[in-house]
């Protein structure tokens, strides 16, 4: 279980990250506070302390990982979110990048389709403070009930784009997507022109856990 104690040591070792993070080019400084704000070590099991602040992903239970930081960080650079904007993310997983977008101040609504690390990420996000919607569930389904979103967010590696998110995703919102039927995806930004045509840009190659269809209940 994590624990929740964020002392002047992991302070510290958060301001090295973020310098990691800006030399790896993050620009965005808004998102670099949020990356100071947010303890990241809260989110994974005590043996993964001292490892916290490292670019590294680590193993957070039902199989599935944390993403690197640098990987949040650039996904979420990608979205371009603006003060109050909602999104939806796919895979709430251990829940830190759900607190970075609400650090960024969006109306956060994030699906996780195992039971476990959904509870898991309830009570360190509540914990901190912050209050998204999070839902047990299948993220291929989105959410209609609050659609349409200005922006989605994919944390798992998608066989491909799945239409009915693309469906819930306002005219002039971004879909940031790793995609790809491998153990690598292609990052993608979607811009949906108009409610039928949308335009793609690739941003490099990931390794993400797959995203996968139904719900896991344990
Ligand atoms: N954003 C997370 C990343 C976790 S890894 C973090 O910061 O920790 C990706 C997560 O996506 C995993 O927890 C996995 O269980 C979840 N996932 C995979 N397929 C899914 C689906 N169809 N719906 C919802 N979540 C899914």
């Amino acid at each position: 279980m994590q624990h929740l104690k964020d002392t002047f040591k992991h302070k510290g070792k958060r301001k090295q990250l973020i310098f990691e993070l800006s030399e790896m080019g993050i620009k965005d400084q808004r998102i670099l506070e949020a990356f100071e704000a947010v303890p990241r070590h809260f989110f994974l099991d005590l043996a993964f302390d001292d490892q916290a602040y490292s670019n590294m992903a680590f193993q957070i239970g039902s199989g599935q990982t944390i993403s690197h930081p640098y990987t949040v960080a650039f996904q979420t650079e990608l979205l371009d979110l603006q003060k109050g904007e909602k999104v939806l993310e796919i895979g709430t997983g251990s829940g830190f990048q759900t607190s970075i977008l609400c650090e960024l101040g969006a109306k956060v609504f994030s699906i996780e389709r195992h039971s476990d690390l959904h509870l898991a990420a309830k009570f360190v996000i509540h914990h901190l403070n912050y209050s998204p919607k999070l839902f047990f569930g299948d993220g291929y389904k989105g959410n209609t009930l609050n659609a349409p979103f200005d922006k989605i967010l994919v944390t798992c590696g998608a066989p491909e784009i799945p239409q009915e998110l693309l469906k819930q995703l306002k005219v002039d919102g971004i879909m940031v997507i790793p995609v790809g039927e491998g153990k690598e995806q292609k990052m993608l930004k979607l811009v949906k022109l108009s409610e039928t045509s949308f335009s793609q840009e690739e941003f490099g190659t990931f390794k993400f856990v797959p995203m996968l269809e139904r719900t896991v209940k344990k």
